[in-house]
């Protein structure tokens, strides 16, 4: 049963918005868009804008505004209008939201609020174990012994760009240029507001007794 959602997710990185995404389309019949996977798969194909693409990636820059809203609108239009689309990564500001605005409109912009102390320790304490790839978190979800996986002993591995200092970076920009979009939203009447500080499976049951999917 499709009942032709449009929906968006907004938040700081580490709000939790590709794990909420991600679960909510295990239990309805909801297309996951997010701007991560179609660069990947415009890369993995080939396509026509794969090398644009990879000449920021590489430099470790944002695929600019152009770039990313084609490629965007395409892969919309090629989804069946009936069905419902969660976008994730997208709009990441003002200006992609107004282009968005043009041909999609959001039935709910989800934004998953969170404190910048708990993004900080989510993001920070995530630890990965190479072997069996669980993840743990050194504030949240500890192993039992420290750095060790529980299941495997193998030691546990942390992403470099998981520090405090590039975190407060990726939040700076995200105030800058996507937190805007909180207004934008709100002026549409289609802002709904979701406490993310708290376990996913919680936000997934307060998004299910909002929204009838
Ligand atoms: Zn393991």
């Amino acid at each position: 049963m499709s009942k032709n959602l449009k929906i968006i997710f907004l938040g700081a990185p580490g709000s939790g918005k590709g794990t909420v995404a991600e679960k909510l389309i295990k239990d309805y019949d909801i297309v996951h868009l997010s701007t991560g996977a179609i660069f990947r798969e415009e890369l993995t194909n080939n396509g026509p804008l794969s090398e644009k693409i990879n000449s920021y990636l590489e430099k470790g820059e944002l695929v600019p505004d152009d770039i990313t809203n084609e490629l965007v609108k395409n892969k919309i239009n090629n989804i069946h209008d009936n069905r419902s689309i969660i976008l994730d990564g997208y709009p990441r500001n003002v200006d992609q939201a107004k282009f968005l605005d043009t041909f999609f409109k959001v039935d709910y912009a989800i934004y998953l609020k969170i404190s910048d102390e708990v993004v900080i320790k989510r993001i920070s304490g995530r630890m990965t174990c190479p072997t069996c790839n669980k993840i743990y978190n050194e504030h949240f979800k500890a192993p039992k012994e420290p750095g060790i996986c529980d299941i495997d002993k193998s030691l546990l591995v942390k992403r470099s760009d998981d520090n405090p200092e590039t975190i407060k970076n990726r939040l700076k920009t995200y105030y800058d240029s996507t937190f805007p979009l909180i207004d934008f939203y709100k002026n549409k009447n289609c802002l709904v507001e979701m406490d993310s500080g708290i376990e996913s499976d919680e936000v997934i049951k307060n998004i299910k007794e909002l929204i009838s999917f």
